[in-house]
């Protein structure tokens, strides 16, 4: 092994913490992570062979974490770049309720009289009785919260506008600190309060003379050898609507740094099976329809000797690792919604229906069968380990395969759901029948692995109407089940449930610079948001707070 990057670019904010939590062995043991490395192109180990764009620091990705990178490198005086894979900007930010864990004791905290400091914010998310505050790195949960209350201002100088905090004022409890932006008027893509996190970013960075160039995935990153030595640009290639790569490419080379913000790693099943074996492809990313979260950083960054952070993060079955969201539309689990006139629609094919209340359906595996109280919570973990339970199928082994709502034509008027188009997807993930036996055999499906049993589908109904005239539910224990399922037609909507979150992703400092996997900073590469691993915060709040301690420090290297 060539001589480490740390020895050959010593820096004072080069620190590999070895008390901090990583969990190496498992991560030295997954197949996956090992074949990454191993597969690495033997291309990559060569520099670029000529640039064709150059600027101080490249950014990848324009979401949350991107954009505040890149207006914090630009305000340091750095020229920027980002390189974004959408044709538009803020990720999955932009369907995102907005609400951010930002507090410390600001000036709308005090107008509300709510205590609250950066010690208190850090007593809130290191608790070790909460699954979060027990895997999360300290000295990450720390910088956190002592970065908050600048950031607070930062966000408002930039163009952030707050609306008001969600949470109970006097207890020691996260919700004290989750504060709404306002949405972006007139915003035409979505309902989502998001766009008043990334649209007056967006505004900001272009009026600062930061370039952001769509369609452009990054597909490499570059360092001096393989493993060793400065990062020193990216690769890119030209994407379609769909994310697929065209012919044109790029080398992008980066004086002082390359950040990391592509968004998390939920929509790659091979990745996220490192973490949980069940997770296979039925599971689909919340809000694909804006970004596809492939672990495209996280790959490039392993592909060059990163490791990841805090990986218990993703397996703690805590906060919003996984929902139960909208269903009939394959996108499933989000909860916020496009406009049908949205340009990102044509992805999501469809706005989902919300069951407001779940007597109103049952739920079934892909073999016609129930598993749980469909009343449960979308907090549950114990109905998502039923959901994800073998089916005791050979042919399949893990993942529970798709899970479908069940229902009637009482159902819909009770439920006044609209059951057409935009409303559903007639393509696969909703489907009508007359019958029970042939809404079974109507539902074909890319995930569906094997047709469904009209007799067990029929069984279950059956049942469950028993259930319904007997006051109890005998199997699952659904709170009175009120419902018959009696009235054609009858009707089957996917609702497997979905992946919100991504809880690791490769492995930084409290200055956000990426660590390998013996310790050493790889000099140059930094990450942020949902990419980047150690703290498992959800959300926007944890995405700026190290996009702007990424921009800021990337800024202030040599070039
Ligand atoms: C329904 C919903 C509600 C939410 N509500 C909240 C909330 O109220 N509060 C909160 O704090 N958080 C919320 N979140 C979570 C929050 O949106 C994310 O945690 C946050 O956006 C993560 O920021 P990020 O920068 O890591 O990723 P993103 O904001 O997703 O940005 C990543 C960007 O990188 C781009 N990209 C990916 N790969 C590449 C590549 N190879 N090349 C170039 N570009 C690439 C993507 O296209 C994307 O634009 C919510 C999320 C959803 C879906």
């Amino acid at each position: 092994m060539s001589k480490g990057p740390t020895e050959s670019h010593p820096g004072k904010d080069t620190e590999d913490r070895p008390g901090s939590a990583i969990d190496r062995r498992s991560f030295l043991a997954s197949g996956a992570a090992a074949v990454a490395i191993a597969d690495a192109p033997a291309a990559q180990a060569a520099e670029a062979a000529a640039w064709d764009r150059e600027t101080d620091v490249v950014v990848i990705g324009a979401g949350a974490g991107g954009l505040v990178a890149a207006i914090a490198a630009r305000e340091k005086g750095a020229s920027v770049l980002i390189v974004e894979k959408n044709f538009d900007i803020g990720g999955r930010a932009m369907m995102s309720f907005g609400g951010l864990y930002i507090g410390g004791g600001n000036r709308l905290q005090k107008a509300k009289g709510v205590e609250d400091s950066p010690d208190r914010e850090f007593a809130d998310w290191s608790r070790p009785e909460k699954p979060m505050g027990r895997f999360s790195d300290r000295a990450l949960v720390r910088t956190w919260a002592d970065n908050t209350l600048e950031l607070f201002d930062w966000l408002e100088k930039n163009g952030i506008k707050w609306d008001s905090y969600r949470g109970v004022p006097d207890r020691l409890d996260r919700n004290r600190t989750r504060l709404n932006v306002v949405r972006w008027p007139n915003e035409p893509t979505t309902p989502a309060r998001g766009s008043g996190f990334v649209r007056p970013l967006e505004k900001t960075a272009r009026q600062m003379g930061i370039e952001i160039l769509l369609q452009q995935q990054m597909t490499k990153i570059h360092r001096e050898s393989p493993l060793a030595g400065r990062v020193t640009g990216i690769a890119t290639v030209e994407v379609d609507d769909w994310f697929k790569p065209k012919t044109r490419t790029m080398n992008i080379k980066a004086r002082k740094g390359v950040i990391i913000a592509t968004g998390g790693s939920a929509g790659n099943p091979v990745f996220r099976t490192m973490f949980d074996v069940r997770l296979t492809e039925e599971y689909q990313a919340e809000n694909s329809e804006w970004t596809e979260r492939t672990g495209d950083g996280e790959i490039a960054a392993m592909e060059i000797g990163a490791a990841l952070g805090a990986t218990a993060c993703q397996t703690t079955q805590d906060d919003n690792l996984i929902t139960k969201g909208r269903m009939g539309k394959k996108s499933n689990g989000a909860i916020t919604e496009l406009y049908p006139t949205s340009p990102h629609f044509f992805r999501a094919r469809a706005l989902g229906l919300v069951v407001k209340d779940y007597q109103n359906v049952i739920l079934v595996k892909e073999n016609g069968l129930r598993f749980y109280d469909e009343t449960a919570t979308t907090r549950d973990y114990e109905y998502y380990a039923a959901a994800l339970a073998w089916t005791g199928d050979p042919r399949k082994f893990n993942g529970g395969g798709p899970i479908w709502a069940i229902f009637d034509a009482d159902a819909v008027a009770r439920e006044e759901w609209d059951v057409k188009p935009p409303h559903v997807d007639p393509n696969g993930y909703f489907f009508t029948a007359d019958t029970i036996e042939e809404l079974a055999a109507k539902i074909v499906n890319e995930y569906q692995w094997r047709p469904m049993s009209g007799a067990a589908l029929r069984k279950s109904v059956e049942r469950y109407n028993s259930f319904v005239d007997a006051g109890v539910d005998a199997d699952f224990k659904k709170p009175r089940p009120m419902h018959k399922i009696a009235r054609p037609p009858f009707y089957a909507a996917w609702h497997t449930p979905a992946l919100h979150d991504s809880y690791t992703g490769v492995r930084i400092n409290t200055s956000a610079q990426v660590i390998d996997l013996h310790g050493k900073v790889i000099p140059g590469l930094y990450a942020c948001g949902d990419s980047a691993g150690g703290f498992g915060q959800h959300g926007i709040c944890r995405a700026a707070t190290f996009g702007r301690i990424a921009g800021f420090h990337a800024a202030a290297q040599a070039s």
